[in-house]
Parts: structure tokens; C-alpha cells; sequence
């Protein structure tokens, strides 16, 4: 297990200082700014939509290693994807991390995105890692601030 919880640190730390998807987007058709006052991230997040479909998201901001992190992963993994498919996204990863037990068993959708799992030990980084994902779900709603307090 330790060596799994490794790998997952692994995995978050190479997206902070690595960041995908980072930077402007001009030809997005969605912006939504996130921020988490608690922790003190800030996420900008510009979506293009090509119908129901997110043909290119990207992201800047400023933030800790697990909200970078998590907006960067969910970049990629939302990136070519129809409205529905990221709507259930959101929903299974929002499950994984802050769900009542036991519904973060049904991941393996999510596929890199487990690596967040080990977040729900930590109460206070909860809301560092949905960040962006609360965003996203705005973009999808057509709303344009979100803030996790
Ligand atoms: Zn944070």
C-alpha cells in the first residue's frame, strides 16, 4: 500500500511542476474563474465547446500542489469528451474524494484521476482537488465564478 501511496505522489507532483494544458486558450467559448479561499487557490479555466462536445480546455491560476495537480489531470481527461460523459466524470470524482464510504469503489472509470483517492483522508484538501472540477461543472452550466466556500 505504501508503495501504491507513492506512485499516487508520484503522479501529483509530476503534474504540479509539470503542468498540462497550462495557459490561455483564445478560442475558448467558456471562462470560469474558481477559488478556494480556504487553501488560497485560484483557477481559471477556459473551455471550448464544439456543440456537446469539449474540443480543447485549458487552464491558468495559481494554487498548491493538489489543486494544480487536479486541474491539469482533469484537462486531460475531459479534453475530446460530450457534455454527459464529463457530467458523470465530475460526479464519480467528486465521489471518490468527498462521497459517503463505499462509493469511491466504482472507480475505474476515472483511470488516472484514482490517484486522488488518498485525498479523503485529508478533509481540508478536499476542496484544493474539486476546485477545478466545480468550474468545469460551471462551464457546463454556463455559469462563470465558482467558489468552494
Ligand atoms: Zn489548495
Amino acid at each position: 500500500m505504501s508503495d501504491l501511496r507513492e506512485l499516487y505522489q508520484a503522479t501529483i507532483l509530476d503534474h504540479y511542476k509539470k503542468p498540462r494544458n497550462f495557459g490561455p486558450l483564445a478560442e475558448a467559448t467558456t471562462h470560469v474563474e474558481g477559488h478556494n479561499p480556504l487553501c488560497g487557490d485560484r483557477v481559471t479555466l477556459h473551455v471550448l465547446f464544439d456543440g456537446d462536445v469539449v474540443r480543447d480546455v485549458r487552464f491558468e491560476g495559481s494554487g498548491c500542489a493538489i489543486s494544480t495537480a487536479s486541474a491539469s489531470m482533469m484537462t486531460e481527461a475531459v479534453k475530446g469528451r460530450q457534455r454527459a460523459e464529463v457530467e458523470r466524470l465530475f460526479e464519480r470524482f467528486r465521489d471518490l474524494i468527498a462521497g459517503p464510504e463505499g462509493s469511491e469503489a466504482d472507480s475505474d472509470e476515472l483511470g488516472k484521476l484514482a490517484v486522488f483517492s488518498g485525498v479523503r483522508e485529508y478533509p481540508t484538501r478536499v476542496k484544493c482537488a474539486t476546485l477545478v472540477w466545480h468550474a468545469l461543472h460551471s462551464a457546463l452550466g454556463d455559469a462563470t465564478t465558482v467558489s468552494t466556500e
